[in-house]
């Protein structure tokens, strides 16, 4: 691999690369994410994950699994139906079909963010990106590259680059600074997040979120990288200091969005 060109993403990149809606846009046009997540013992990450999409940046949130009542009560946007999606979220909390969901996702050929349960079913596969964003904490990523957690923690940076050289895919190292590689060898930090966002759910939300930018179009190393900042920064500004639960950042998104954009 060729030496780190590491960059540290910045508000202004972000603000420059964040889509916006046109006059003459529509839902569809926005983009359609389709949700594959949590499962009857954890119908709270279907809910966190649609919750930060529809938060998010695309138009549409259709969610698919055994959540959906749960999903159903809590945000009348998101459609429970089958149909055509621009980018899938697919493995969040305990999502007991990941592996037919992965499946499924990667026959529809469009983008996806791969995470928790469905990166146990993804094999290393260095020929061709298929427009994936894998979103694994430490122990998730050692377990990709079959190291240890201690070997991960204490090299982050050599090992997302391995890890995106191996998958050949957009790699988001999630962790006290989130550090998202490409195959070609770039590495973009972000350190826009607080240490109360260390709680359950939170990768939920984050997932939920990417998501919503690759349906919107952004390719996924943008995604990736402005995605992690968004949800560093809606951490920071619902904490305001203190405590955090991981809905309270999903809800945070508009207003992050929104400051971002003053
Ligand atoms: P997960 O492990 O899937 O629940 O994801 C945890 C989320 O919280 C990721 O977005 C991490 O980057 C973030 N996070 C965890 N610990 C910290 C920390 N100490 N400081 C900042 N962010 C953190
Ligand atoms: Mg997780």
């Amino acid at each position: 691999l060729p030496a780190p060109a590491l960059e540290a993403l910045q508000a202004e990149d972000v603000a420059m690369l964040l889509p916006r809606p046109g006059p003459f846009d529509h839902k569809y046009t926005r983009g359609v994410v389709g949700v594959h997540a949590g499962s009857a013992t954890y119908p709270g990450a279907a809910v966190l994950a649609t919750s930060a999409a529809v938060s998010g940046l695309a138009g549409m949130v259709r969610y698919q699994g055994s959540a959906a009542d749960a999903v159903r009560a809590r945000h009348p946007e998101v459609v429970v139906s089958d149909g055509r999606v621009q980018a899938w979220v697919v493995g969040s909390g305990g999502d007991a079909d990941a592996e037919q969901a992965l499946a499924a996702a990667l026959a529809d050929g469009v983008p996806a963010v791969v995470d928790a349960d469905a990166l146990v079913h993804l094999a290393p596969h260095p020929d061709g990106s298929r427009g994936l964003v894998l979103t694994p904490h430490a122990g998730e990523l050692a377990r990709m590259l079959d190291v240890g957690r201690s070997e991960v923690e204490a090299d982050q940076l050599g090992w997302v680059r391995r890890a995106a050289a191996a998958y050949d895919e957009v790699v988001l190292l999630k962790g006290r600074h989130t550090l998202v590689a490409h195959p070609d060898g770039r590495v973009r930090a972000t350190t826009s997040g607080v240490p109360w966002l260390a709680v359950a759910g939170a990768g939920d939300v984050l997932a939920g979120l990417v998501g919503s930018l690759l349906a919107s179009g952004l390719e996924p190393y943008d995604a990736a990288s402005v995605g992690s900042w968004l949800h560093g920064a809606a951490a920071a500004l619902a904490a305001d200091g203190g405590p955090l639960q991981a809905s309270a950042v999903a809800d945070a998104i508009p207003a992050t969005v929104r400051r971002l954009l003053a």
